[in-house]
């Protein structure tokens, strides 16, 4: 349902990685590990051309795109087939919880105010937030602002939910509703790719864990066969760390 084949990105020069694939059926949820600037970020970023490929093709659904070549209509098709939380929640400060949820049904799939509305608060009442509905950004703690981050991604309706390291800018005391919402999620069986450094996270939710380090993807597998018995030295020191 979403491939990756020979993504290449590099900026001015220094190349991040290269000839990256990487494929997930319907309903599979992987973790990305790896230390800091191996290119996790830049990785899920040109999923939805945050940040453009330098080559490779991407598919997520019925759409394929070859990265070389993407109109300005691919790039747009290939956000709405894809969602993104961001690692500081990228709310918009002038709008309530509710109007940030609404806010791509209106715009994106332009839907009636009235229909957007009726459906955030839907979401709102899954996220745990239904009396929060017309709070803005700056009065939620910082697990409720990740949580309509989450509502958000949820709003869009995406193939997929790409997750950059989302609870790495909570207080300890909101990781843990943040993390129970997106394992919600994931018993649902929403499609995600989720960059975290939350290895609980993976061993309870990951059908499959990828460790990325320099230049690309080291090696990947469930994650029991990953963090036990990890088959490449890199990722045998990096599991010494942070495990
Ligand atoms: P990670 O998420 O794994 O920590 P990033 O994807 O943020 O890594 O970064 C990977 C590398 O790309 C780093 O060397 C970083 O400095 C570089 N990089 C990321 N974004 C940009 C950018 N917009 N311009 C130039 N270099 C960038
Ligand atoms: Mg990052």
């Amino acid at each position: 349902m979403i491939s990756l084949q020979g993504i290449t990105k590099r900026f001015s020069g220094h190349t991040v990685f290269k000839d990256i694939d990487l494929s997930l059926a319907q309903g599979e949820i992987i973790v990305i590990i790896g230390p800091s600037g191996t290119g996790k970020s830049t990785l899920l970023r040109c999923i939805n051309f945050l940040e453009r490929p330098d080559a490779g093709r991407l598919q997520v659904g019925d759409l394929s795109v070859d990265t070389q070549h993407a109109s300005r209509a691919d790039i747009l098709a290939l956000r709405r087939h894809t969602a993104f939380v961001f690692q500081n929640y990228g709310l918009f400060a002038n709008k309530t919880a509710l109007e940030n949820i609404s806010e791509g049904m209106i715009v994106v799939d332009k839907l009636p105010k009235t229909k957007a509305h009726a459906r955030a608060r839907e979401i709102l009442e899954r996220i745990g937030l239904a009396d929060k509905a017309d709070a803005y950004p700056a009065s939620l703690s910082g697990g409720q602002q990740q949580r309509v981050g989450i509502g958000r991604a949820m709003a869009a309706n995406a193939d997929v939910i790409l997750f950059d390291e989302p609870t790495s800018s909570l207080d300890p005391q909101w990781v843990e509703e943040v993390l129970s919402l997106m394992k919600q999620l994931a018993v649902e069986r929403q499609t995600m790719i989720v960059v975290t450094h939350e290895m609980q996270f993976a061993r309870d939710v990951a059908d499959r864990v990828v460790f990325m380090d320099e230049g690309g993807i080291v090696e990947q597998a469930p994650p029991e066969e990953l963090f036990t018995a990890p088959k490449d030295d890199r990722t045998r020191h990096f599991l010494r760390k942070i495990l």
